[in-house]
């Protein structure tokens, strides 16, 4: 495996890489969930490079951005063991050499959900997956359907932007007990883990009450928020997975996604279950 800290690194790197070109954009401190992510590249790709950066832009002020989880060395074991090809860890310096003044904003698809909670979250996400996108010039990019919202913005900017990029989207990797894979899990004390899967198990009771054909949504948040106890509820919505507008009526016959998030003690945690909505029962017809 190659490492590549600038720019000019890895565009020289990249020039003679066996196309097609996968990356898989990371925020390091990796687990089985982004190994996942490696390892579909690793089987659709000719080359793959995985990006490491800690993205000051998509933190906001009072988030957990100077103790973000860092572990380079075993990364790069992990990496290495996956068979990557290329490694880019750029600095901040590098990525940002000056402040930056040209973002892109993401409208509707952040005003819900994770938009609100986190300013400028999505704005510092879609701006940093361009740069990343621009610097690495692959042909299929590959994202984690644990962050859902933040797939449906990479899918818009690749729309509207008219990217020449394909983007792959991957299941949820969970712990035995339902909890999803996530490098802030190593934040939680014995206590908040053992509660951590509560937000899965209200997600899922959601889901599965969708799938049997309930639509009245206000009392499965209701009884999701008890589940979820004693993790204290940030939001509980359903959405379709393109929009991220909470619906109010589950339509039927549609792929729709329950997403929520709580808190265990400081540490925030997301998750998203997906569930597809039963058609209309037909009119019965006599005769
Ligand atoms: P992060 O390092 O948290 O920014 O995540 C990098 C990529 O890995 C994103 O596309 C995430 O959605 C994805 N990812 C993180 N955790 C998981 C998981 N448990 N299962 C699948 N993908 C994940």
């Amino acid at each position: 495996m190659r490492t590549a800290v600038t720019v000019a690194e890895l565009r020289s790197i990249r020039e003679r890489l066996p196309e097609p070109v996968a990356l898989v954009p990371t925020m390091g401190a990796l687990h089985a969930g982004h190994a996942s992510l490696v390892r579909r590249a690793r089987a659709e790709c000719r080359s793959v490079i995985v990006s490491s950066f800690v993205n000051p832009l998509q933190f906001a002020a009072g988030e957990d951005l100077g103790r973000y989880p860092r572990s380079p060395q075993d990364d790069a074991r992990l990496l290495e063991g996956e068979a990557v090809d290329v490694l880019f860890a750029p600095s901040e310096t590098e990525m940002y050499p000056r402040p930056q003044e040209i973002f892109v904003q993401p409208l509707t698809l952040g005003e819900f959900c994770e938009g609100p909670r986190r300013p400028d979250h999505f704005r510092g996400v879609a701006t940093v997956v361009l740069k990343l996108l621009n610097v690495c010039r692959p042909q299929q990019a590959y994202f984690g359907e644990k962050d859902a919202q933040q797939l449906a913005v990479v899918q818009r900017l690749v729309a509207d932007l008219h990217l020449e990029v394909d983007i792959v989207s991957c299941p949820i990797v969970r712990e035995a007990d339902g909890l999803a894979l996530s490098s802030r899990n190593r934040y939680l004390s014995g206590d908040e883990r053992s509660a951590a899967p509560n937000l899965y198990r209200a997600l899922e009771a959601i889901a599965s009450a969708l799938r049997s054909g309930q639509r009245d949504v206000n009392r499965l948040f209701a009884e999701a928020r008890t589940a979820m106890k004693p993790l204290r509820c940030d939001y509980v919505a359903v959405v379709r997975p393109d929009e991220f507008r909470p619906l109010d009526d589950v339509p039927p016959d549609s792929d729709v996604l329950a997403v929520g998030a709580a808190f265990a003690g400081v540490t925030r945690l997301i998750d998203a279950v997906k569930a597809r909505t039963p058609k209309r029962p037909t009119d019965e017809r006599i005769g």
